[in-house]
């Protein structure tokens, strides 16, 4: 049996007419560069995600990149966020010039831990990015005092976790901005890179709109010093198509989830294998993130070898980059996001799964550590 980590084309077969008949349309036209399409995607998401705007960008990475530039972080500042996370989110902290200042990760979530931010705020903290990992809430309401409390801006990455829930407020409506990738592998992917940063402030509106076209306003006046940001149409025509179906695929994703936890204890697999904390909120599970106690890398190898897909979130936390080598994080500071670094490994969940295949995932884990 195969068992891939990921199966695009499974998802793909269920939308194609669609999909085709939507970029056809976009082909008569020839218009490809923001326009109607990702205007209508923009009201949709901003819907979707409970905020007042949403602002199409280039990837999920610009979202990060362009919300930072919008809330005027650069050389001096101070960011706050979480060692263990996929690189973008501190990238984009270096890119505008700010030093990250990170925060260990709460050991059953992988998210940061609101009890250890305060110690790190300083005069020149000015902003906190929780990221909210595989797909659940950082445990917000505490970030959001803290936030308040020393007047620091909330950028929530956003990206694993388009329509997860955290006490009845979607992910990206929390913070002053949301950050979205519509990378393939998001659980609301494009054919290609695409981003979203969302927003209710008129004025951060205002500003994300006119830094994703290089600060030109009104055209070729710059007052500010932008980029191209811009999402192209094409993209937002499939994003378009893809959205109605989403809460359908998040339901498959999280019913698996579920299937998952009753095959592991039926297994009797208890000992070896932990599973997702399920915190207070919906976990969209853009990764089925199983935490084992020994011989990570040796099961990700037989699982590879029995045809199973499975991935390492992240092998190596952001303290512990070379290029990053310059804050003088050190092995031991951060034990948690080393620990997940060393333990974690993603099993497939995606909508289109089925049970039989979960079933010889799970069979072939027990097998790995009854041998
Ligand atoms: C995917 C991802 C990003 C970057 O999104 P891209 O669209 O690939 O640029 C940022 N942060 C996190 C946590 C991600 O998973």
């Amino acid at each position: 049996m195969k068992v891939p980590l990921l199966n695009l084309k499974a998802q793909y077969q269920t939308i194609k007419n669609e999909v085709l008949a939507a970029t056809r349309e976009l082909y008569e036209t020839q218009c490809f560069i923001l326009g109607p399409e990702v205007e209508k995607l923009e009201e949709q998401i901003a819907r979707y995600c409970h905020t007042e705007y949403a602002v199409g960008v280039s990837s999920g990475t610009d979202a990060l990149l362009i919300s930072l530039m919008a809330a005027e972080i650069g050389p001096g500042d101070e960011v706050i966020t979480s060692p263990y996370t996929f690189f973008a989110t501190v990238g984009s902290i270096v890119r505008v010039g700010a030093t990250p200042v990170f925060v260990d990760i709460e050991e059953d979530t992988y998210n940061i831990d609101p009890q250890a931010i305060s110690d790190k705020i300083t005069k020149k903290t000015k902003a906190i990015i929780p990221v909210h990992l595989y797909g659940q809430c950082c445990d917000m309401d505490p970030i959001l005092e803290l936030a308040h409390a020393y007047d620091i801006v909330v950028i929530e990455d956003a990206a694993q976790a388009i329509g997860a829930e955290y006490r009845g407020r979607r992910a990206g409506s929390m913070g002053d901005m949301g950050c979205f990738s519509f990378f393939p592998s998001k659980n609301l992917g494009a054919f290609g890179d695409g981003g979203m940063t969302t927003t209710s402030s008129d004025v951060l509106y205002d500003k994300l709109r006119i830094l994703r076209v290089h600060g030109s306003h009104p055209k070729y006046y710059h007052k500010l010093v932008g980029g191209n940001f811009r999402l192209d149409a094409l993209q937002a025509a499939i994003i378009l198509v893809k959205l109605p179906y989403l809460e359908q695929w998040t339901s498959a994703r999280r019913a698996n989830g579920r299937c998952y936890r009753e095959l592991f204890s039926h297994e009797g697999l208890d000992d070896f294998v932990g599973l997702p904390a399920e915190k207070e909120g919906r976990h969209i599970y853009n990764q089925f993130v199983i935490a084992v106690q020994s011989r990570r890398d040796e099961l990700k190898r037989f699982l590879n070898e029995a045809g199973i897909g499975t991935e390492v979130y992240y092998p190596v936390p952001m303290h512990l980059q070379p290029c990053l080598q310059y804050l003088n994080g050190k092995k031991g500071d951060f034990v948690q996001a080393e620990s997940a670094a060393e333990k974690t490994l993603a099993l497939p969940i995606y909508a289109e799964l089925t049970e039989e295949q979960q079933a010889y995932v799970v069979r072939k884990i027990k097998a790995f550590y009854s041998s």
